[in-house]
């Protein structure tokens, strides 16, 4: 069953049937072509005797007897009348004189031809069952005075056309059918070397499975067909393998994450079940139970946030927010944490700038841009934002003069979970996951989120919203 449905049989079937047809139509045309070419060659023959006998010179020997009429034809006319059948009747069609090959038959005159003689036409006929041979005749009027008063027939074996004929069907019957034994062959070679990449490719794709999606399809020629398909099943091969690189390790990260929190938690609670005398004692362990429960719902907290803006399914309440006032909210809130380190918090303006966005999302980037510099800025320090323009954007900087990103790991500073250093900043409370949601907020308004930093000259983080167009 396969096998009738398989490309290789279908393109083979094709290929022969239009070849068997382009064979028929081909062998058709040569079949008609000669056997025209044939019969003109006859009725030209024809012709000329029977104009011959109808000439008003023989006028007087055309009711002689057969073999006077024989003798006389070959002398007027020559050697090439005796194979010929000559009839001549009277104007009834009633037959007074033939050759002597006609006597035990006579050549047929139907009504059509001679009321065609009757105007002066002459017309051509074959007749299959006189003889083992078809005959091919003209009927000719014999005119005088614009009547007819007699009509001559002559007629020929159509032996040399018919041998011919039937010699070139015979060559066709028997060669066709050979050539297109051939061609399926030749069509069916073809047909497996045109398919064999395709067959490489299924093979080689059967061996790519989840364990080894590294595997990539072999390109043998990339410019063809086969080879740009190979080219695009690597490239989907490429981003499934990413995203399940992306999956394995955000739920590796996951599971990192909250194990910490777990463990502190089953450690706290054993010691408060077995050790825990008194209600103080107890309301302490709690107290720190609440911390690591706060911590797992915060991580749990911003990776659905995170989920909803990749997924594009953040609802957003854009309204008309003035940046000025939301930065100052913010210090006002950032306030206590930065005095407890002695860090100057500066806030200035370039102007007022009105944005279109969610004020709660927009507190949402600002305060962790902000508290992320209070965090990794050292006692002493000072943080400045900045608000400023460009073409088309409002721009908010946080600066700070803390230790600032190596280079090698600015480009990571976005993804979820990522820390410059790793021990420190989990026990600081960091979850790694306050820069992506700040660059996936700042997308889902329209913008982006920009880092530059020296090492040991603290960073900058800006962040770029679009103006309203006026
Ligand atoms: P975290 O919760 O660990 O702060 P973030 O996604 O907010 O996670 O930040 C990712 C990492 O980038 C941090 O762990 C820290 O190493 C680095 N980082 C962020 N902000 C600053 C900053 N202002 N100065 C120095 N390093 C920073």
């Amino acid at each position: 069953m396969f096998f009738f449905r398989s490309i290789r049989f279908r393109l083979t079937l094709w290929y022969l049937v239009t070849l068997a047809l382009i064979l028929l139509l081909f062998s058709t045309f040569i079949y008609l072509t000669i056997s025209n070419r044939l019969y003109a060659e006859v009725d030209r023959g024809l012709l000329a005797i029977a104009e011959a006998v109808a000439s008003p010179t023989l006028e007087p020997f055309r009711k002689s007897a057969p073999s006077v009429l024989d003798q006389i034809l070959e002398d007027f006319i020559g050697p090439n009348v005796a194979d010929k059948f000559v009839q001549i009747s009277d104007a009834e069609g009633k037959v007074f004189s033939s050759s002597t090959n006609l006597q035990s038959i006579s050549l047929p005159l139907d009504k059509a031809s001679l009321m065609l003689a009757g105007i002066g036409k002459s017309t051509y006929h074959t007749h299959s069952n006189l003889l083992h041979y078809p005959i091919r005749t003209i009927t000719m009027p014999v005119m005088e005075k614009g009547h007819m008063v007699q009509v001559v027939q002559v007629g020929t074996l159509l032996d040399y056309a018919s041998d011919i004929l039937e010699k070139l069907l015979v060559i066709f019957a028997v060669s066709i059918p050979l050539a297109l034994m051939l061609l399926w062959y030749a069509g069916w070679f073809l047909a497996g070397r045109a398919l064999k990449p395709v067959e490489l490719i299924t093979t080689s794709a059967q061996k790519i499975s989840a364990e080894n999606l590294s595997h990539r399809l072999e390109v043998l020629n990339p410019n063809d067909e086969i080879g740009r398909l190979a080219k695009t099943f690597n490239m989907t091969l490429d981003r499934l393998e990413n995203a399940f690189n992306r999956t394995r390790q955000f739920s590796m990260d996951v599971s990192h994450e909250l194990r910490t929190p777990l463990t502190i938690l089953r450690g706290e609670t054993e010691v408060g079940i077995r050790w825990g005398g008194d209600a103080e004692e107890l309301k302490k362990i709690l107290k720190s139970n609440m911390e690591e429960i706060n911590r797992m719902s915060d991580i749990i907290g911003d990776l659905l946030e995170l989920s909803r803006t990749e997924e594009g399914k953040l609802v957003l309440n854009p309204v008309p927010v003035e940046l000025y006032e939301l930065l100052q909210d913010i210090c006002t809130k950032a306030a206590p944490g930065a005095k407890e380190k002695r860090i100057v918090l500066n806030l200035s303006n370039a102007g007022s700038f009105m944005v279109s966005g969610d004020p709660a999302r927009l507190r949402q980037i600002f305060l962790n841009l902000v508290e992320n510099a209070i965090k990794y800025t050292p006692c002493d320090g000072r943080i400045s934002i900045a608000i400023d323009s460009e073409p088309g954007w409002a721009k908010i900087s946080v600066t700070d003069t803390g230790p600032g990103i190596p280079q090698a790991d600015i480009p990571h500073v976005f993804e979820q979970f990522y820390r410059v250093d790793k021990a420190r900043n989990r026990n600081d409370g960091g979850s790694g996951l306050g820069l992506s949601l700040v660059r996936a907020l700042s997308e889902a308004h329209g913008g982006r989120v920009e880092l530059f930093s020296l090492p040991g000259n603290g960073c900058t983080f800006t962040v770029f919203l679009p103006l309203p167009q006026l």
